[in-house]
């Protein structure tokens, strides 16, 4: 087969370039040709990207170090190793997920046969972030060729380490008539967009979650947009503080805070608010000792212009703990902020998702409030609630909407294999994860078949009045 690794002009390598027009056309000569569809196709292949993380472990660990300072345990819990639960759980319910599924036929069409026969898509493309750059690549890829599809992959630019590695490592463990790697920056994407595709799945902000959308109505391609926002995260006065921090540091300060279900802020009443704010400053100490920038558990912020915009946003009166920042390494310390009020525009930090390492605090008064202030604002990727309350966790879960509603601890659900992974509204359209991601990359094809004979189907046609004496 021909090599469909497509890179930049700037791109190095000795990989042959070929333009996206290329490489979608060749994927789509492998679909048409029925390459994706066996089952055994797709086990091989699952079988093959794991065997590629599993033996390369190391290297992905290292560019993703590169890129975002991510330690490798970290790399392997929330990146290599995730996707390789991802296969193993796919391969394990390959069969039952695929099978045809028979229905129940009415007694007035018997004696008719109806099954629901899950057909691949086609051509998929995947569009990935730099946060999760492996995750959410593969992940997605994961579930495209359960479902029998082929594949084009648009890794993001943005953490260009991870991005070469994967355009290098793919194509010589997977079938490359059928799994491509497009990199580039927005040009590329830009003529990938430009292609028709059968399926688009995008992760990322919504400003380019809105242009993936719009190039896609072109050719009624189906789009699933994983998307962001501002995740709340509220702390009842009958939670457990101590847990609470620890898993509020935890979650939020992983990967750096650019984690796109990351808690994005702490709401509580003031009392609360102060009983907690010791046992963050205490939980980051543990976490990550008394000068995280020493910490090889603490990541760095991706690029100059997220990290520009970062610091930007910290008002050092309102600082609780940390604060400290260094451009040359893009380092920024884990750190908590005091809000006085959240409604006010000039609250920087409350405008806009803050995929960072700020913790801001806002003070609400009781329950109502808190549900309130939630549903005063775009419907989240995820919900944070910690309490020991069932009355509290009721009413989050009736009176809230959000992707995921999570109960004393953040993220941990994504590694919940039968829970789908998906926003609502402003945070996204479609889920995916497990069975959802191949039923995402499928058509649910109703198949219905009725025999000649004995044929009872006089009655449907006309002349309805003779039909309708037989019925009677
Ligand atoms: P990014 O800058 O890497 O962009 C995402 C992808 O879009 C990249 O592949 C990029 O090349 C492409 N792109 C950028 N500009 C484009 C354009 N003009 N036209 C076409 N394609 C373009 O990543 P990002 O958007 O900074 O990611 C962060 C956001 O993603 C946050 O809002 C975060 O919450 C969200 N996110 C969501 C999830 C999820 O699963 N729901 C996961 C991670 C991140």
């Amino acid at each position: 087969p021909t090599t469909q690794t497509s890179r930049p002009p700037t791109g190095g390598g000795t990989t042959r370039r070929a333009s996206p027009a290329d490489v979608v056309a060749a994927a789509r000569r492998a679909f048409d040709g029925g390459v994706t569809k066996p089952r055994q196709w797709r086990v091989s292949q699952l079988r093959a990207l794991r065997t590629l993380l599993v033996e390369h472990e190391h290297e992905v660990a290292a560019a993703l170090h590169a890129d975002l300072g991510k330690s490798a345990t970290e790399a392997w819990v929330t990146e290599t190793g995730f996707v390789v639960r991802e296969i193993d759980h796919t391969l394990r319910h390959l069969r039952a997920w695929t099978a045809p599924r028979r229905v129940r036929v009415p007694l007035s069409l018997a004696p008719g046969r109806a099954k629901i026969v899950r057909e691949p898509l086609g051509v998929v493309l995947v569009i990935a972030p730099w946060n999760y750059p492996v995750q959410l690549c593969l992940a997605p890829l994961v579930g495209a060729l359960a479902a029998g599809n082929a594949v084009v992959l648009k890794p993001s630019e943005v953490a260009p380490a991870t991005s070469a590695l994967l355009a290098r490592l793919l194509p010589m463990y997977l079938d490359t008539s059928a799994v491509h790697v497009v990199e580039g920056a927005v040009p590329e994407t830009t003529e990938l967009l430009a292609q028709r595709f059968d399926h688009i799945f995008y992760t990322g902000n919504g400003v380019v979650g809105r242009i993936v959308l719009e190039a896609a109505t072109r050719h009624l391609t189906p789009v699933t947009l994983e998307l962001g926002g501002k995740s709340p995260a509220y702390v009842a006065d009958d939670a457990d503080l101590r847990v609470t921090a620890q898993r509020l540091v935890w979650g939020k300060f992983t990967n750096a805070g650019q984690t796109c279900v990351a808690p994005d802020y702490v709401i509580a009443s003031r009392p609360t608010l102060e009983a907690l704010k010791p046992l963050l400053v205490e939980a980051i100490r543990a976490a990550f000792g008394p000068d995280p920038s020493t910490s090889p558990d603490y990541g760095r912020i991706i690029g100059s212009r997220h990290f520009d915009r970062l610091t930007a946003l910290i008002d050092p009166a309102r600082v609780v703990s940390g604060g400290r920042s260094d451009a040359s390494t893009r380092y920024l310390e884990p750190t908590v902020v005091d809000v006085v009020d959240a409604d006010d525009p000039q609250e920087l930090v409350m405008r806009d998702e803050i995929f960072g390492p700020l913790l801001p605090l806002v003070a609400v008064d009781g329950l109502d409030a808190a549900v309130d202030f939630v549903n005063r604002r775009d419907k989240p990727l995820a919900l944070y609630v910690f309490t020991t309350s069932d009355v509290v966790r009721r009413r989050f879960e009736r009176d809230t909407s959000s992707g995921a509603l999570a109960f004393n601890v953040p993220l941990a659900h994504l590694a919940v294999p039968g829970l789908p992974f998906g926003g609502v509204g402003p945070s996204g359209t479609g889920a995916y994860h497990g069975e959802r991601s191949v039923e995402l990359f499928s058509h649910a094809k109703s198949v219905f078949s009725l025999p000649t004979r004995p044929d009872l189907t006089v009655w449907v046609r006309p002349p309805f009045s003779s039909a309708k004496e037989q019925v009677i």
